[in-house]
């Protein structure tokens, strides 16, 4: 045995060539001998290592095992070492499997990980390792080890072709951005060679899309696509043909979205002065904001399998986790400033969880299985915290909630598009990217941090979008596959009118997205002055206007920016932000402190809506293939009256304080169900001795608004939902990326099904609101006018255009403009009408 440990160059090394031990327990007895020989170690380092053997396996694959001590021992160790056995026959480590190089490990801190990185890079040299085992120069393992032959191999392929090759011109008028990137991935790994994609100097592991993404291929770039290995031919034909297959679309799509710039700039929307790259998407929510991207990750995401060069991998996790502990210390030191020590120490305490041998050794071992570094770390974090969450152990449940996190800061680090933040704790001029939001998480949001939201799915008038017109907050939904490899961090320009996200802008246009922004300001302003008038028209006649919140807190902004009252408040959510059902009194208590912040001005509330887009994870409903199509909004009331109930029996009672309230129902679709509900609430007011409310319903599916007059026997409004009315009318799923374009709330096919539910409810005398969306669109509620609608309910902020708007039209000319919508043949007609309107 002797020891080769150069001053100064990591811990000593401790070789003992052609070791003779018949069993692992003689091994790690002779390593750790070694080790307290050389003043290492103290002399209870073999039972920890043995200790650790108990729970763990320490056999890290192809030949090599690692044993080391547990955590709790680490002041058993003096000095940083590792005890090297060359095992020539080698030894048996666990059933089947033969270790020939014994390296054991005795790190106090870090150092493990930094051990277990050159062992990563040299696993991946079998030839190499096979002889090591058989070596009788010492100086061959010491330099093997530590990675003195292996210099250079990790510093990332060398930019030269493969023997099989072709070469291509990028004809993607965009360059390749991260879809086709995606697209030309999927195509490389259903092959089992090597293939690389060169561009000059710059070469990217074709299986890789983030690798492809870093070459910033524009159109015109040459590169070079070439393939080693089993089927290279076969593989690189099917590359040129995925190459040049996406020609056609990514024209396509650039032309389409060059008309749609055109159409922007017709109607005084922003846009870049160059050649801007810009994800497209549906406009959910109008305006223009600068901001940095933030990712976010759904819980449970799938992270793809995408196996690296093993000493690259081992290269970057190295860098991942110092960057993370960095990351850490400075999150602790940073809360121990703002709140105090004992909260920074949770942060300590994960900081600590990074040099979890345990962990690493994980880790390691799925990458010598060859898999990818992203997949073998979240596999590695999540087994085990799995572990520790099945002992049922409350504290080690909490480390299992920290290990988890911890893993995923590491994970963003591997890869950004792994990043995921807390919804909590986002930087000031955020402009939030993830594939959905969900509506409660999109109303925990801080409107003062975040800049703008886009979402990979959702339409426009999901409830998601509606959250963000709430918040005041630029949205853009369904821009699909657009947002995979976007980056946290990266600069953007959300404009939420046109559905765009303009990433890396150039100077020239952040200063004119600045002066925009500062115009629509003041052209905002200028409607604001006059948001407290009514909105009459020049010939006198006042469409009321009512504000769709759902909160009391939300009352005076509401009334500030011109509500009149509220149109609708939307229960549900006092049962989606918590995680159980608030009571009949916590209810009354909302309803009445509504009432209250409204000051006698009228209050629709509307019973819960559950179902579709909006499930509740406390009310236990079962699952629905359609659920859009199934047991929602008033027919779930009917079937859950431990729900209705309490709700009715809340407002009832809410209302007996003398406030204007009114009820509405939704998703009502028959008179059966109507009458029954009537009933219902006769019923408890009798008990409760209450005032009669005014019961109203939402006609949000053809069948109300076709059977209007029939329902309006028996409603004494008709508030018309227009969101889902499109979704029904058009069978439009209000959630579908793919679609939320063609959702247009002005298709004539709904405004002829809203002319329907006008003269329906004339039959009887009743007034009909909207409340959908289409209400705060300027052009939209002056159509909605035009048809005989009484009264348009929205989003405050949009209030002030809205009542500007009609507050410039004459009834007679609005009247004419919905005669014309209604003769059209389809919604891009009607949007046409908006150049001409009165
Ligand atoms: C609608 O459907 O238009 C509506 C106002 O209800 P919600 O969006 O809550 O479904
Ligand atoms: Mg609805």
């Amino acid at each position: 045995m002797t020891s080769l440990t150069a001053p100064g160059r990591g811990p000593r090394e401790l070789i003992t060539l052609d070791a003779q031990v018949a069993t692992k327990h003689e091994a790690i007895a002779q390593a750790a001998a070694a080790l307290v020989a050389a003043g290492c170690v103290r002399s209870g380092f073999e039972a920890s290592m043995m200790r650790r053997e108990a729970v763990s396996n320490t056999y890290l694959g192809k030949g090599i095992a690692i044993p080391h001590g547990t955590v709790e021992d680490r002041d058993l160790i003096l000095q940083d070492a590792i005890a090297v056995l060359q095992v020539r026959e080698g030894v048996e480590w666990n059933a089947g499997e033969r270790a020939r190089l014994v390296v054991a490990i005795a790190a106090r801190s870090d150092g493990h990980i930094d051990i277990l990185r050159r062992l990563t890079r040299l696993l991946q040299d079998e030839e190499r390792l096979a002889a090591l085992a058989a070596t009788d120069d010492r100086q061959a393992l010491s330099d093997a080890l530590n990675g003195l032959a292996a210099r250079g191999e990790a510093a990332g392929e060398p930019a030269t072709d493969f023997a099989q090759r072709f070469d291509w011109t990028m004809d993607y008028p965009t360059g390749l951005h991260a879809r086709p990137a995606t697209e030309w991935a999927e195509a490389a790994r259903r092959f089992p060679c090597r293939i690389r994609v060169r561009h000059g100097p710059e070469m990217a592991d074709a299986r890789n899309m983030i690798s492809l993404l870093g070459l910033g291929l524009k159109q015109g770039d040459l590169l070079t696509v070439s393939a080693e290995g089993q089927g290279a031919a076969e593989a690189l034909a099917a590359m040129k043909a995925t190459l040049t297959g996406l020609s056609a679309r990514e024209k396509a799509d650039a032309a389409r979205a060059e008309e749609k710039r055109r159409a922007t700039a017709a109607a005084g929307g922003w846009l870049p002065s160059g050649a801007a790259q810009a994800v497209e998407g549906v406009p959910a929510a109008p305006g223009l904001a600068i901001g940095r991207i933030v990712r976010m990750q759904p819980e449970g995401m799938e992270i793809p399998d995408e196996p690296i060069e093993l000493g690259r991998a081992a290269d970057l996790l190295h860098v991942a986790l110092a960057q993370t502990a960095e990351q850490l210390h400075a999150l602790a030191d940073d809360t121990a400033r703002r709140l105090g020590e004992s909260d920074a120490a949770i942060f300590r305490a994960q900081a600590g969880l990074l040099a979890d041998p345990d962990l690493i050794t994980l880790a390691s071992q799925w990458l010598v299985e060859g898999h990818g570094l992203a997949w073998a770390w979240h596999r590695a974090y999540e087994d085990m915290a799995a572990r520790l969450s099945a002992l049922r152990n409350p504290v080690l449940a909490a480390r299992a909630a920290d290990l988890r996190d911890v893993g995923r800061r590491v994970l963003a680090h591997i890869d950004a598009r792994f990043a995921r933040s807390s919804l909590s704790d986002l930087p000031e001029g955020t402009i939030l990217v993830a594939d959905d939001i969900s509506p409660s998480d999109a109303a925990g949001l801080d409107a003062h941090r975040v800049a703008g939201l886009v979402t990979a799915l959702g339409g426009p008038t999901s409830h998601t979008a509606i959250l963000a017109r709430t918040l005041g907050l630029p949205a853009v939904v369904g821009a699909g596959a657009g947002v995979e490899g976007l980056q946290s961090g990266t600069r953007a320009i959300i404009d939420g009118h046109g559905g765009r996200l303009w990433l890396d802008p150039a100077e020239e246009d952040l200063a004119s997205a600045r002066d925009w922004i500062a115009a629509e300001e003041a052209r905002r302003a200028r409607a604001a002055e006059a948001r407290a008038l009514p909105a009459t028209t020049r010939d006198g006649h006042r469409i009321d206007i009512g504000a769709n919140i759902n909160l009391a807190e939300q009352a005076a902004f509401a009334l500030d920016q011109g509500a009149e009252g509220v149109g609708l408040m939307r229960t549900e959510f006092l049962f989606l932000e918590r995680s159980d059902s608030p009571t009949e009194d916590e209810q009354m208590e909302a309803y009445s402190a509504m009432a209250r912040a409204l000051e006698g001005r009228p209050l629709v509330i509307r019973a819960l809506d559950i179902g579709g887009d909006k499930q509740v994870a406390h009310l236990d409903l079962p699952r629905e293939e359609n659920p859009f199509l199934g047991v929602r909004g008033a027919r779930l009331l009917l079937r859950r009256r431990d729900l209705l109930l309490p709700q009715l029996r809340a407002i009832y009672r809410a209302a007996a304080s003398g406030s204007q309230i009114s009820v509405m129902f939704p998703m009502v679709t028959s008179r059966g169900e109507l009458l029954e509900l009537r009933e219902t609430c006769e019923r408890i007011r009798q008990e409760l001795a209450a005032p009669v409310v005014p019961l109203g319903i939402m006609v949000e599916v053809p069948s109300a608004a076709l059977l209007a007059a029939e329902l309006a026997a028996h409603a004494d409004f008709f508030s018309i939902g227009t969101n889902d009315l499109t979704q029904y009318a058009l069978a439009i799923d209000r959630q579908n990326p793919q679609l939320a374009a063609e959702a247009d709330s002005l298709h004539p096919a709904v405004l002829r099904l809203i002319d329907l539910t006008v003269k329906g409810a004339e039959v009887h005398g009743r007034w009909v609101g909207v409340c959908g969306g289409i209400a705060g669109d300027p052009f939209g509620a002056a159509l909605l006018a035009g048809l005989g609608v009484q009264e348009l309910s929205m989003t405050p902020r949009d209030i002030p255009a809205v009542k500007e708007r009609l507050r410039q039209s004459d009834r007679p000319a609005l009247q004419a403009l919905a005669r014309r919508a209604l003769a059209c043949p389809d919604a891009e007609a009607v949007r046409a009408l908006a150049a001409e309107a009165p």
